[in-house]
């Protein structure tokens, strides 16, 4: 089973609004409300690729039984710490053909919750193969958190991936635990090593002989519409993917961890882990939820990935 972590996670509701007024008020007719956060979206896609799933982080209050009870309607197991806050609401105004939002921070966590999160994690890795790790820190943990939560792993012999950015993730890189997995965009790639990494190879390939990422086993710089660029182990791959038809990208790199989760958990070959994760996060770009996949589509996209070892 893989262990789908948010510590983070919010109700995401849109507002589609004709023409949006300033100073004034707005009606609203149609509300969409899905339970958000990106270990979320991994959860899903994993549990739609037919892999048990079970998700876990820090839920509270109404928001928190509502996503919950969104994670059980879609028979996706989970196991959250539950406090007596409530996690967030995340709004995105749709209009205009323009997207506005408002993101409340969430709940800060004590450390006493923090410690009771790390206990519940250890007892829940027991029937865990892989894990993956998304998204922000709440505040009020420590940065180093996920490196925490890599510890436990570790000693239960449990690979995790790590998919966060900034400062959390660079606690990360730079201990002696290291993830087997990272899944960095190049804008991200760009905030950690504060230089600007672009799409090329000569640029990825110097970007990604940093140290932080010795002893990594799979670095996958994803790059939107042009597919991946790859270190695994000493090899670099550059992986190119087909024009498709874009109905919403938000969440397609979340798909893609949900991929590479799958196809570790499954021994598959370097070429197989690739064309999967790239394969995921192309179908959740042409679904209009955020974490979805139509999986009757997989082997024919799948068949159109390309991973040439540089
Ligand atoms: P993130 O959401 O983390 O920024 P990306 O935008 O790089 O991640 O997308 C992750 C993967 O999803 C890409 O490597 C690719 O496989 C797929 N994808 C994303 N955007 C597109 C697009 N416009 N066309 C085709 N595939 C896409």
């Amino acid at each position: 089973m893989i262990l789908a972590v948010t510590m983070n996670p919010s109700v995401d509701i849109s507002y589609p609004i004709h023409e949006f007024k300033l100073d004034d008020v707005n009606r609203v007719e149609t509300v969409r409300k899905t339970a958000g956060g990106k270990g979320l979206n991994v959860a899903r896609v994993v549990a739609q690729m037919e892999e048990e799933v079970l998700a876990t982080g820090v839920l509270g209050g109404t928001t928190g039984e509502y996503i919950s009870q969104e994670l059980n309607k879609s028979h996706i197991h989970n196991g959250f710490l539950r406090i007596d806050r409530e996690s967030r609401n995340c709004i995105a105004i749709l209009h205009d053909g323009k997207q506005t939002e408002i993101l409340e921070s969430g709940p800060t966590l004590t450390a006493d919750e923090g410690a009771a999160f790390l206990e519940k994690y250890e007892s829940l890795l027991a029937n865990v193969s892989l894990v993956t790790i998304s998204g922000s820190l709440p505040k009020g943990l420590q940065m180093n958190f996920y490196q925490q939560m890599l510890e436990i792993s570790q000693e239960k012999g449990i690979p995790v991936i790590v998919d966060s950015s900034g400062e959390s993730l660079r606690q990360v890189l730079i201990h002696e635990e290291k993830p087997i997995a990272i899944k960095p965009n190049t804008a991200e790639l760009s905030q950690l090593l504060g230089i600007e990494v672009e799409n090329q190879i000569g640029s990825l390939q110097e970007a990604l002989a940093n140290d932080l990422f010795q002893g990594i086993e799979w670095v996958v710089v994803s790059m939107g519409g042009d597919g991946a660029f790859i270190k695994h182990r000493g090899d670099h791959y550059r992986v190119t993917i087909p024009k498709i038809n874009v109905v919403n990208p938000v969440g397609s790199g979340d798909a893609t961890v949900a991929g590479l989760a799958v196809a570790l958990s499954r021994n598959q070959s370097v070429e197989t882990v690739l064309k999967t994760a790239m394969t995921t996060g192309m179908l959740n770009t042409m679904e209009a939820g955020t974490g979805y996949i139509d999986l009757a589509k997989f082997s024919q996209f799948f068949d159109l990935v390309e991973v040439t070892k540089i």
